[in-house]
């Protein structure tokens, strides 16, 4: 799948054709997953493209790499000028995708990353539109587990993590399913490769906690607070599989699946196998919020132009 990739990527201070971006093959995160990185989406809407929760993103991405004591050479200010200035170099006048990221350059092949490894921060952007079918999806529970916070800090988006996520996905897709959901160590449910995971049962909107491994998403934020708005009860609480199997609806969010129903689980139906009432009123308050359609939540919106 190659992305439909903008001319221009910022590469450590400057815009160049990305053609132009390239890094040796001795690059440490290639070798040991020593990246870190988010996903940032930015919504076109009544003539301005807006970038939806920046700041939250960015702090995560320091977050992130300070785990592995990687040095990020960019105040959080830089780095939202640099994206605002990507965005617009690049002319992005519709829905798109920002991939900021950083990682360990050439730092031979020591495992003892600490601030003097060089690193080196970019960022791209493409456009994008939907990543699952909003009508439904179908999911099953994965017998890979979602890794625990014993081996790995489960809060930082690094490169070397999203192994997981993608012995899980290759799993699901080879077995037909379109999602995977994973489990913890102990059996809980965990989140998917990509999302965090919501069942409803009656008016409550029920999450699992970080402690059941899984990320605490922005999305997962969002999606608590309009829920919260929409005077739904919300619980974040460890779950069990019998339990989503059992909920009235089910579905995931993040900033690539935004709100995303489940309709089945390992091809049980959820519900009456459609997306429900409370997923499509979460599904359309995200909407009115990322479009800028929801004044008490500007502050979450960035103007490009
Ligand atoms: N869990 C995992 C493992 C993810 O990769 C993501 C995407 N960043 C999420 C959950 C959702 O997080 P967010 O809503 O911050 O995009």
């Amino acid at each position: 799948m190659k992305l439909p990739l903008a001319r221009y990527v910022w590469l450590d201070g400057r815009l160049v054709t990305a053609e132009r971006a390239r890094v040796p093959i001795t690059t440490h995160a290639i070798h040991y997953g020593t990246s870190a990185f988010e996903g940032i989406r930015a919504y076109w809407s009544t003539g301005n493209l807006r970038i939806f929760r920046v700041n939250d993103h960015l702090k995560r991405l320091r977050r992130s790499g300070e785990h592995y004591s990687m040095s990020l050479d960019f105040s959080d200010e830089q780095l939202k000028e640099a994206m605002i200035i990507l965005c617009r170099k690049n002319n992005m006048r519709r829905s798109c995708y920002i991939r900021p990221f950083y990682f360990v350059g050439e730092y031979g092949i020591s495992l003892h990353v600490n601030r003097s490894a060089p690193t080196h921060m970019a960022m791209f952007v493409f456009p994008f539109g939907d990543l699952f079918d909003k009508r439904g999806i179908s999911a099953c529970i994965s017998s890979w587990k979602r890794f625990s916070a014993a081996s790995i800090p489960t809060q930082a988006k690094m490169g070397g993590n999203y192994l997981n996520s993608i012995i899980a996905t290759i799993d699901a897709k080879e077995r037909g399913f379109d999602e995977a959901i994973l489990l913890n160590l102990r059996g809980y449910v965990s989140e998917a490769p990509g999302e965090n995971i919501f069942a409803i049962c009656g008016n409550r909107l029920i999450t699992p906690p970080s402690s059941s491994s899984a990320l605490e998403g922005i999305t997962r934020d969002v999606v608590l607070k309009l829920a919260r708005d929409a005077r739904y009860h919300t619980v974040v609480k460890p779950i069990r599989k019998e339990h989503l199997y059992g909920a009235d609806e089910v579905f995931l969010c993040g900033t690539a699946a935004e709100v995303t129903p489940v309709t089945t689980i390992d091809g049980k139906k959820i519900g009456d196998g459609r997306p429900g009432p409370v997923t499509e009123e979460i599904m359309a308050r995200y909407c009115d919020v990322v479009l800028g359609r929801d004044a008490k939540y500007s502050d979450w919106l960035t103007e490009v132009y």
